[in-house]
C-alpha cells in the first residue's frame, strides 16, 4: 500500500503535458497499483499521474466502486452540456461550477496493453474529462469563466496550503 504525495497547483508537473506510455511493463502495473492506493483515502473520486509527479498519461476512477483506470485515453466523442461542482485534488477545498460535454466515449488502453472504451454520461463523464485534462496540463479552473477563474485564483492565492507549497 502505496499512498503517494498529491501534487499541488503551483508545481509545473501539473501543466506539463504527459508523454505517452510505450513501455506496458511491470512498472506501468506499479504506478497503476500506486494511483489506486492513493485513490482509496475516502472522499477521492480520480487520480491522474502528474498529480503525483510521474507526467505519463495514465489515471485512475473509483465513484462509489464503478472502478478503472486508462493508460493513453483520448475523449473520441463528447454531446451535450452539464454544469456542475468540481473540484481537484490538487487545488484542495475549492469547487466552482464547471461546464463539462454530457456525455463521452473515451478510448484508450489497460496497464496490459488491451484496448477499452468506455460510455459515460453524468459524473463518470465528467471524471474522465477532468482526469484527461490531467494529462494535457489542463486544470479545472482552466474551464471556468473569466469572474469565477479569477475568483478561484484569489482564493487559491489566499489558502494555506498554497503560501505552504511557496
Ligand atoms: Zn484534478
Amino acid at each position: 500500500m502505496t499512498v503517494r504525495e498529491i501534487r499541488v497547483f503551483g508545481d509545473p508537473v501539473l501543466r506539463t503535458p504527459a508523454d505517452p506510455v510505450r513501455d506496458f511493463s511491470v512498472r506501468l502495473q506499479a504506478l497503476v497499483a500506486d494511483l489506486f492506493d492513493t485513490l482509496s483515502v475516502p472522499g477521492r473520486v480520480g487520480l491522474a499521474a502528474p498529480q503525483i509527479g510521474v507526467s505519463l498519461r495514465v489515471f485512475v476512477y473509483d465513484l462509489d466502486g464503478d472502478r478503472g483506470h486508462f493508460v493513453n485515453p483520448t475523449v473520441v466523442s463528447a454531446s451535450g452540456e452539464q454544469l456542475d461542482e468540481e473540484g481537484c485534488l490538487s487545488v484542495p477545498g475549492l469547487q466552482y461550477p464547471t461546464p463539462r460535454a454530457a456525455d463521452v466515449v473515451v478510448s484508450g488502453y489497460d496497464m496490459n496493453g488491451e484496448p477499452i472504451t468506455v460510455e459515460a454520461t453524468g459524473l463518470l463523464a465528467r471524471c474522465l474529462q477532468h482526469e484527461t485534462d490531467h494529462l494535457d496540463g489542463t486544470i479545472y479552473l482552466d474551464r471556468l469563466d473569466r469572474d469565477l477563474r479569477r475568483q478561484a485564483l484569489r482564493a487559491i492565492r489566499e489558502s494555506a496550503w498554497r503560501s505552504a507549497a511557496g
